[in-house]
């Protein structure tokens, strides 16, 4: 079967390789490959940025977004039947480690992909695989942002910072929680213009000099309640803070090692504002979703920037990596 795998070796590379169709052990599942989303964790994990914690060995398939159908049980598996259309958790737990699909073992970006039972989602027949796929993340991580995290309450004013492939959902989900007002913040105008599209009620850009004073004023002078930072960018955490009304609470979504710089500390501290830092979701969140667009509540059909074959995995990559066309979500299809 063909796979899209990161050799780690010295000269790190992703490559189209022909491998052997696994076999499932018992409790797991051979899944055969429907749709697979191309996440920024990925294009870190080929630029280096990033690094598996608990692979064996140097090589892995990528692919942590993951839907398809059952194919092959593994011994004495009750849990599923052949043709069962599922999505994959995007991770699970080994011995109170949590281990990540398609970086600490072979993820989907393949024909045939092995799964835990556990780590199984049914989906409903109404939901294409290319939509499914990215819930457990794209979708999944903002939602426990704003649901775990944030814990966002109706009418809260809100802002968004960073309306790529987390925050596009980030404002989608904010509005089916009934924040309001949401305010949009992105350098470009085509993410700004796609804020407005699914829910945010006013979209500005960051390089405005005015801005802070703008959300002021749309928040009636009150501030924002909470506040995401999806782009992992040093400088919008540093704007979103000076944003924050009392009892604001910053989350950090997206990742970056770059200093946090509070501007005005002593007004942080008076009105009891926060910083919080968030990562991933749990399977819950996934299940959640998956109910939430079962009774369509939510749709992810204009998430789907583009669906590119398996074989043009390093063309999704760069297109990703150079926001061509500022896609949400990329999506393989072996
Ligand atoms: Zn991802």
């Amino acid at each position: 079967m063909l796979a899209a795998r990161l050799h780690l070796g010295p000269e790190r590379h992703l490559a189209l390789d022909e491998v052997p169709v696994p076999e499932p052990g018992p409790d797991q599942v051979l899944i055969e490959v429907a749709a697979a989303g191309v996440c920024l964790s990925d294009v870190h994990l080929i630029d280096g940025t990033l690094t598996p914690l608990f692979l064996d060995g140097d090589v892995v398939t990528l692919g942590h977004e993951v839907a398809g159908t059952v194919h092959t049980l593994g011994p004495g598996v009750t849990a599923a039947k052949v043709g069962d259309r599922v999505l994959l958790q995007a991770g699970e737990e080994r011995n109170g480690a949590v281990f990540t699909r398609g970086v600490d073992y072979d993820g989907g970006w393949a024909e045939y992909a092995l799964a835990r039972v556990d780590t199984l989602v049914p989906i409903p027949d109404d939901l294409p695989f290319e939509q499914a796929c990215f819930i457990p993340d794209a979708v999944s991580t903002p939602w426990a942002a704003i649901t775990a995290t944030a814990q966002v309450r109706p009418a809260e004013p809100v802002g968004v910072w960073g309306v790529g492939g987390l925050g596009a959902h980030g404002v989608q989900l904010l509005r089916l929680m009934g924040a309001a007002p949401i305010i949009a913040v992105d350098p470009l105008p085509a993410a700004r213009e796609r804020a407005l599209e699914f829910g945010a009620d006013l979209a500005l850009d960051p390089a405005d000099p005015d801005l802070r004073s703008q959300v002021f004023a749309a928040t009636g002078g009150a501030g924002l309640a909470a506040a995401f930072d999806f782009a992992g960018v040093a400088a919008v955490r540093e704007q979103a803070i000076i944003c924050l009304g009392p009892g604001g609470r910053l989350v950090l979504v997206g990742l970056t090692d770059k200093p946090i710089t509070i501007t005005g500390g002593t007004a942080f501290s008076f009105f009891g504002q926060q910083l919080r830092g968030h990562y991933g979701s749990t399977p819950e969140h996934v299940t959640e979703l998956v109910k939430l667009q079962r009774l369509h509540r939510v749709d992810f059909a204009r998430s789907v920037s583009a669906v590119l074959p398996l074989a043009d995995a390093e063309k999704a990559v760069a297109a990703l990596e150079s926001k061509q066309g500022n896609p949400i979500r990329i999506v393989l299809e072996p």
